[in-house]
């Protein structure tokens, strides 16, 4: 058998190095503990678990979901943009429930990138604004993220040949992996951008409640005229411990909805109604898991901050996502010094160069481990770096 190329072409899986090591390092009876993986610790909510179990048992939902989602489902979340964001939605057109919001953010490429044409992906990033577009035959145009603009896009230094053929810019803040966050001001220069040059944003607002020190992110539709030129991916995974229940959305401009939609009703049969009707009671219900939710991460994300100023640096707290974007020791790369972490301590971290070309030089903490085995951790690593 001969596979497509499309798949033979994808760019090897950066993470598959590491986690063979890894493997090897348990094997030896190494005690590893792994900082590497972005996936809530703590159990989703009661109340959430008991409306599935009680959808679970209703006949009803054991038949095929419809294409464009539970109506109930399409209005929380319409309901969800208006508290939260003072955007309004119309649930019919503008709201399309996801298996995950990763499911959607590879479809969209199938709606927008014809074979041969370009999409604006900022990197270091979620892989999948790549991958996506690589899938769809389109070509990624790389966006660098640098510290010294805040890990956002320089939309001013896309040529104009470029950007006048590129069909997509991508962005997502609070951002894997950089733990940057945007402002409204960010948005608005993005979406005039998408405006001039005829392209859809497409932004990824998977960790939009996972925010610290009083930072509220904003949505990109609470750009005025936002509607008409960018979507907005959605998720319950992080914000309500849901990773393994895959269930996100994607709201925003009724012709984009309307043509990714499209698409899955051609490779997908929608999500299972009982976890549709529990999604409805996510966002309509109580938020009050968040506060406690918000607190131990926020703990998490102080310690290992300290951690590493105590040592020397000087990192500043990030004010979103799950994660800690640490800059590697003089003189190493994000591949050893990750290397030395698990080979000296036994400690797991993304390399940054696993997020793209820009993420060389940094490596990826996440906060969601649990606390006993983060202090162990974080203790390894203090010593390692006092030893140098
Ligand atoms: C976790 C994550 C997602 C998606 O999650 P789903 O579980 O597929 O909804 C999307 N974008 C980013 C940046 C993420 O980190």
């Amino acid at each position: 058998m001969r596979l497509a190329g499309r798949i033979e072409n994808l760019p090897a899986y950066l993470f598959a190095e590491l986690d063979r090591k890894v493997a090897e390092r348990r094997r030896a009876g190494v005690d590893v503990i792994s900082f590497a993986i972005g996936d809530p610790d703590q159990p989703t909510p009661a109340h959430i678990v008991d409306a599935l179990r009680e959808a679970a048992e209703d006949p009803s939902t054991h038949r095929y979901p419809s294409y464009y989602g539970l109506p109930e489902f399409r209005s929380a979340v319409a309901d969800f943009y208006e508290r939260r964001f003072g955007v309004a939605l119309d649930p019919d057109t503008q709201v399309l429930p996801l298996i995950g919001s990763k499911e959607g953010i590879a479809n969209l490429a199938t709606a927008f990138v014809d074979p041969g044409e370009v999409a604006l992906v900022p990197e270091p990033s979620y892989p999948v604004y790549d991958i996506g577009t690589r899938l769809a035959g389109g070509t990624p145009y790389l966006l660098p993220l640098t510290a010294a603009n805040r890990f956002l896009p320089m939309l001013d230094g896309v040529p104009d040949e470029v950007a006048f053929k590129a069909k997509v810019l991508w962005m997502g803040y609070p951002s894997n992996p950089t733990a940057a966050v945007a402002s409204l001001e960010d948005f608005e220069a993005a979406v005039f951008f998408a405006r001039r040059h005829d392209l859809l944003l497409a932004h990824d607002n998977a960790y939009s409640e996972i925010t610290f020190d009083g930072y509220v992110a904003p949505s990109v539709l609470e750009v005025p005229g936002a509607q008409d030129v960018a979507v907005e991916f959605g998720s319950l995974s992080k914000i309500y411990n849901m990773t393994g229940w895959r269930i996100g959305f994607v709201v925003g401009a009724a012709k984009a909805i309307e043509a990714i939609g499209r698409v899955k009703t051609n490779v997908d049969s929608g999500i299972f109604n009982a976890i549709q009707r529990a999604g409805v009671v996510a966002l309509n219900g109580p938020q009050d898991h968040l506060r406690p939710l918000l607190e131990i991460y926020r703990r998490r994300r102080d310690a290992i901050v300290a951690t590493f100023n105590e040592a020397g640096w000087t990192l500043d707290s990030p004010k979103g996502s799950l994660y800690v974007w640490v800059p590697v020791p003089e003189g190493e790369t994000s591949g050893s010094f990750a290397d030395r972490l698990l080979d000296e301590a036994g400690v797991v971290v993304a390399p940054g160069r696993g997020y793209g070309p820009s993420g060389e030089g940094y490596v990826r903490f996440s906060i969601t481990l649990e606390d006993g085995r983060m202090a162990e951790g974080l203790e390894r690593v203090r010593r390692l770096l006092k030893d140098g």
